[in-house]
């Protein structure tokens, strides 16, 4: 131990053969300054001794565990705050090392990273979704102040799995599930690859130690039973490139095995049918020399069509650039090649963590810190704009989990977007306003609704409307956290707004059945029945009755004279119902706090029913809708039958009508004619051709209420073809 900087002078205080430092102080010896490295041998110092008496499951001195974890860190050339941070790292907690203290001895910079990685243990993964999706949020704030934390905190986990063997299997498993949940999809966007696969396999072995060993002696046979295939694929590319004019690198590269498993779990092969077990990369000079070398290829073998990916116009969303393609070797044996620049190989091997190794001023290494800066930074936006953890999850998910899509703008920029995504993800992409004021888009020139699945190569254009505005059915379909959000959050802010209107004319109505008037109620009261039922305000109370998560009636009765102001919640909906005399009226234009259903689209003129959704305020239904009698017979509860139409309603609503007619030239154009002669408008059509004979045409017309609607259906009956009329419910 005496040829490094650290033994020399600082023998662990455990004094155990065990503990070596050796390698670390070398690899530290390579990039740290004299000053630095004492720093880093000063904790070295500090966490032997306060982890002295402690030992790991497998026998070892527990500074093992933080020596082998600093050593990971300083493969990635992390500066000397984190290092000793790394070294530092279970003190506080497993040894109740107060932060104050680590901040006198070493600095606030490394006392922070250790106290961030402190918080981190505390977390208790739990299998219930809602804990676990807290733990996640946790570590990726923790992640978004400073991403060194993160780091450490991976190479933490990776000791942890490479040293899982004396630990039983019970508890194996279950950090292994853990690690795959929580750790590996974060170490994926990260792009920290090296590592990804590595933890991949070890959860794999974890989890499924048998058909870890079986595959594996698979993998080793199939090697040597491929070693002349592959030789001479190695030979012929690496004679083939320089001929080309291309000075390349040419390595052979084996799968890691969970890769395998997945691909064998996934396409639902066996092993002799996975052939592509390994794969060639080749690592050039500039971008350029990336093409040449794949057409070099492509002459040499033949490409498997289908098989080329383009990673380098399009790179993956934490950086990847390589162009793939799959060749048809020797015996027909396919083989994948990835060629790269030797900064792409950085980027594809470490990730983010490439900006620490080769501090280079090259253009795609800072970008990628840029980048992956501003991913983490909407992190603490969205935590913002949410707080709820399940919210949270769920907007990060998609970035967790890349599976993109790639589209244009109309002039020619990519974007990605998540698989799924709508054009509203791309609106709300381009710009907040974009999103929130999107009346429809033109997806490759053609008009198309909002919902519409995008694919890759879509040019995308998004027309918006002053008049148009996010409405809570659009969160069904957008997939991207940032719309999903947006939404949200606007829906939200004028939901509230809207609710407390809505709430107030609930209320109103109530105390006037009860023979009161809202405006007999005095501050006093509503302060003192705010306290009464743990609302803030006045306002608070009202958006609740709107929202209905408070009826109006049972706090109508609070108002009464000689009446208890205790508190009133959405339980008592019995109460209500019973109390309820008069109906609640309908306008129409309540906004978020009343939804007309959308299966049965009411009309004024139809009989009502509403159903009361915590959160949703009401949604009305016509008293004939099946979809809402099958609801009530689920949670009869939650349904008010008192519901009618004002006597003035707002504007013009939407019904859904089809129409049967004989497949005859004009017949379309001659019923659109019939409808605006009724002075209705079509808002929608679609058609669709039963047989040759008759037409099958969907409107959705918009009609001031039933009278309206009959007047339609008179004029449509005077075009001749038409056969029968009917408006869909349900
Ligand atoms: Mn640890």
């Amino acid at each position: 131990m005496n040829s490094s900087a650290i033994s020399t002078d600082t023998p662990s205080v455990t004094g155990s053969a065990q503990v070596t430092i050796a390698p670390l102080a070398e690899l530290i010896s390579q990039y740290l300054a004299p000053a630095d490295i004492r720093r880093v041998r000063n904790a070295f110092r500090f966490s032997d001794a306060a982890h002295l008496g402690q030992f790991r499951a497998s026998g070892e001195p527990y500074i093992t565990h933080p020596i082998a974890v600093t050593e990971i860190c300083a493969g990635w050339r992390l500066d000397a705050d984190a290092l000793m941070a790394a070294l530092l790292h279970d003190v506080m907690e497993d040894q109740g090392v107060p932060k104050q203290e680590l901040a006198e001895h070493f600095g606030t910079d490394v006392a922070e990273l250790v106290d961030g990685l402190s918080k981190l243990d505390r977390i208790e993964f739990a299998t219930k979704t809602d804990q676990q999706a807290d733990s996640f949020r946790k570590m990726l704030l923790a992640m978004a102040r400073d991403v060194r934390v993160i780091l450490i905190k991976l190479a933490d986990r990776l000791h942890n799995m490479r040293t899982l063997g004396p630990v039983s299997p019970e508890k194996r498993r279950r950090v292994a599930r853990e690690t795959l949940e929580i750790y590996t999809p974060i170490a994926h966007r990260l792009g920290l690859n090296v590592l990804y696969r590595e933890l991949q396999d070890r959860c794999f072995e974890a989890m499924y130690p048998n058909r870890y060993r079986v595959l594996q002696k698979a993998v080793r046979a199939a090697r040597g039973n491929r070693r002349e295939v592959i030789g001479n694929v190695t030979d012929a590319v690496r004679a083939a490139l320089p001929a080309a004019g291309i000075e390349a690198e040419v390595y052979g590269r084996e799968k890691n095995l969970a890769g395998i498993y997945r691909k064998m779990t996934l396409q639902e092969k066996s092993f002799s049918e996975v052939l592509d077990i390994y794969g060639f990369r080749v690592v050039v000079h500039t971008q350029a020399d990336c093409y040449l070398a794949l057409g070099a290829l492509h002459q040499l073998y033949r490409p498997v069509p289908g098989k080329f990916k383009d990673y380098i116009a399009i790179p993956k969303i934490n950086g990847y650039q390589s162009l793939h393609t799959t060749l048809v070797g020797p015996y027909g044996t396919p083989i994948e090649f990835q060629i790269r620049t030797r900064d792409m190989h950085h980027i594809a091997e470490s990730g983010v963590a490439a900006h620490w190794i080769y501090k280079s001023a090259d253009v795609s290494l800072n970008d990628l810190q840029k980048r992956t800066h501003q991913w983490l930074q909407s992190l603490l936006d969205i935590q913002r704009q949410t707080g709820d953890s399940g919210e949270f999850l769920e907007h990060v998910k998609v970035d967790l989990f890349p599976d993109a899509v790639y589209v244009f703008t109309p002039r020619g920029k990519i974007i990605s977007l998540p698989r799924g995504a709508t054009p509203l993800d791309f609106a709300y992409h381009i710009h907040t306003d974009v999103g929130n004021q999107a009346s429809s888009a033109r997806v490759n020139h053609e008009q198309v609704p909002l919902h519409t699945e995008l694919k890759s190569g879509d040019t995308v254009e998004i027309v918006t409307s002053m008049a148009a505005r996010p409405s809570s059915q659009w969160l069904g379909f957008v997939r991207t956290g940032r719309a999903r959000s947006e939404i949200r959050h606007y829906l939200r802010t004028v939901q509230y707004a809207e609710s407390v209107a809505f709430g107030e004319r609930l209320l109103a109505h109530e105390l006037k059945q009860l023979g009161l008037s809202l405006d007999e109620v005095n501050d006093a009261t509503w302060e003192k029945l705010a306290r009464a039922s743990g609302a803030d305000s006045r306002a608070e109370i009202l958006a609740d009755i709107g929202l209905g998560k408070r009826l109006a009636a049972v706090v109508a009765r609070r108002f009464m004279p000689g009446a208890d102001v205790v508190a009133t919640t959405a339980a008592a909906v019995d109460e209500v119902t019973a109390v309820r005399s008069a109906p609640i009226l309908i306008q129409g234009n309540e906004g978020q706090s009343v939804q007309l259903a959308t299966c049965c689209s009411p009309i004024p003129g139809d009989a009502l029913i509403a159903c009361i959704r915590t959160g949703h305020g009401l949604v009305v239904h016509t008293a004939d809708c099946p979809t809402a009698l099958r609801q009530r017979e689920r949670e009869p509860e939650r349904w008010i039958q008192n519901v009618a139409w004002d006597n003035n309603p707002a504007h013009h609503f939407n019904v859904r009508v089809d129409v049967v007619a004989r497949n005859e030239r004009g017949v379309l154009g001659r019923i659109a004619a019939e409808v605006s002669a009724a002075d209705a408008n079509i808002a929608h059509i679609t058609t669709q051709d039963d047989a040759a004979a008759t037409v099958m045409l969907h409107f959705t017309i918009q009609v001031a209420d039933r009278e309206h609607l009959a007047k339609v259906f008179r004029y449509l009956r005077r075009v001749p073809q038409v056969q029968r009329i009917l408006r869909l419910r349900g």
